[in-house]
């Protein structure tokens, strides 16, 4: 660390530091510190009790320190005197092996030690809802087909403008904002970088979207699922990969453009599509995106088998072009940080055992999905997902420690989720 925190604050006018981490549910965790007391903080870690959060703790447990990485500093947009800090969980002076943040870290390096590093990008997509998030907050947005809807899209010139306004001045590169397929939902596109870089902006975004939109009136919603008939969430992620100034995936001579290398990594990625989805479709609601039946607009644009395609959206990866691959799976509610470490520990695992991803299908996997024999199908729901990551020697090898807590914590997630009684079951059971 070159110059200190409370120096940086004094320069810029930052009154206050937000010291933050994500936890195993994707749930930033804060606390709020004076620039005064920041360079202390920054260097001891703030205090958390680990167990109030969803980071696999006891309560017995001692302090958690979240230290913060000062080159991960966003000044807020639209609150300049704070400014926010991605964190890293530490207990008993040692990293905290099974937090997210930490374990992207570490698979970054691993990728590094090969010489490789991973760029993506994520698209991330919400809904403007009403505050309560019953409702779709523009009652105007009606049409069966609202995708790229001009009028919808400038009745919320001054939120979306707002947080375009935020990635320009943060220097993220934004170069595009629209309406989505789903009535009220829209996604704004900013350049890809380095695994890491993309998860913590990932995370601020989200926490970003949420806040210019409260502070609008309305709510920004992540929610993979929030209307049932609409399409869904998604957070498709773009991934390369580069060995200094060259993508390795490039090859000009390859197959849709696409280097050898790229489709032994694409094909780690789709011998660990199972497992993957308990983290990128982490949520029981995630599981009416994915194997879903068509929306109001004709597609739900999200994948039900584990296949691969050229520029074709009904298939879990895309290649749209011969520099990158794109990985349709993941929704809104992903954590940003498992979600690169779950495609850094896939493709490195795609590279290491030169996975083969078979042969790409040209097909529409919606309507002639069933002709084909073989093709593997994503799990119906998220105890299904859950048994299929606790099942994945190559996950459990690489993404390490925290799968056996995330499985711990989701498990009891599923439970309580089966205890829940609807109003579906009285529906259909209370006459039996
Ligand atoms: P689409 O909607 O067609 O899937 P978007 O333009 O919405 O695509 O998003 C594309 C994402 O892919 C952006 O974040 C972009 O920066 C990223 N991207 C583009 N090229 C690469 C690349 N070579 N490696 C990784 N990500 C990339
Ligand atoms: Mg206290
Ligand atoms: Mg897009
Ligand atoms: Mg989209
Ligand atoms: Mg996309």
């Amino acid at each position: 660390m070159s110059a200190s925190l409370e120096a940086i604050a004094e320069k810029r006018g930052i009154k206050y530091f937000l010291i933050s981490y994500t936890d195993l549910f994707g749930v930033q965790r804060a606390k709020l510190v004076p620039a005064q007391a920041i360079d202390k903080m920054a260097e001891d870690g703030a205090g958390f009790a680990g167990f109030a959060t969803w980071l696999d703790m006891s309560p017995a447990d001692p302090d958690v320190f979240a230290k913060p990485d000062p080159d991960s500093l966003i000044q807020l947009p639209w609150k300049p005197e704070v400014g926010w800090l991605a964190a890293d969980p530490w207990m008993n002076g040692q990293p905290v092996a099974h937090a997210p943040r930490n374990t992207l870290k570490r698979l970054v390096a691993e990728a590094a030690a090969k010489g490789y590093v991973v760029k993506t990008g994520v698209e991330c997509e919400f809904f403007l809802t009403t505050p309560d998030g019953r409702a779709v907050c523009d009652q105007a947005d009606r049409q069966m087909k609202p995708c790229y809807d001009q009028s919808a899209l400038m009745r919320q010139y001054d939120i979306i403008t707002e947080i375009a306004d935020a990635m320009l001045v943060l220097g993220w590169k934004p170069y595009q904002s629209d309406h989505e397929d789903a009535n009220g939902q829209f996604e704004m596109n900013w350049a890809f970088d380095d695994a890491l870089l993309t998860a913590d902006r990932h995370a601020f975004f989200k926490y970003m979207a949420r806040s210019i939109a409260e502070k609008h009136g309305l709510r920004a919603t992540f929610m993979p699922k929030p209307f049932i008939d609409l399409t869904g969430s998604g957070c498709h992620a773009h991934v390369s990969l580069w060995k200094g100034e060259t993508n390795v995936f490039e090859d000009p001579a390859g197959e849709l453009g696409i280097s050898a290398l790229g489709y032994q990594f694409l094909g780690g990625i789709m011998h660990s599509a199972e497992a993957l989805t308990a983290i990128f479709n982490p949520t029981v609601n995630s599981y009416k995106r994915i194997n879903a039946p068509r929306t109001t607009s004709g597609a739900t644009w999200a994948p039900n088998a584990i296949t691969y395609t050229g520029n074709n959206r009904t298939h879990l990866i895309r290649i749209p072009e011969g520099n990158r691959f794109e990985i349709r799976l993941a929704d809104g509610a992903a954590n940003p940080y498992l979600l690169q470490a779950g495609i850094i520990a896939a493709g490195l695992d795609g590279l290491d055992n030169e996975r083969d991803p078979g042969q790409r299908l040209d097909i529409n996997m919606y309507t002639e999905g069933h002709t084909v024999e073989g093709t593997k199908r994503l799990p119906l729901n998220l105890l299904d997902a859950l048994r299929a990551l606790g099942a994945s020697d190559v996950m459990k090898e690489r993404l390490g420690a925290v799968v056996p807590s995330y499985l711990k914590l989701k498990g009891e997630e599923w439970n309580a989720y089966s205890r829940h009684l609807t109003d579906w079951e009285r529906e259909n059971t209370l006459d039996c």
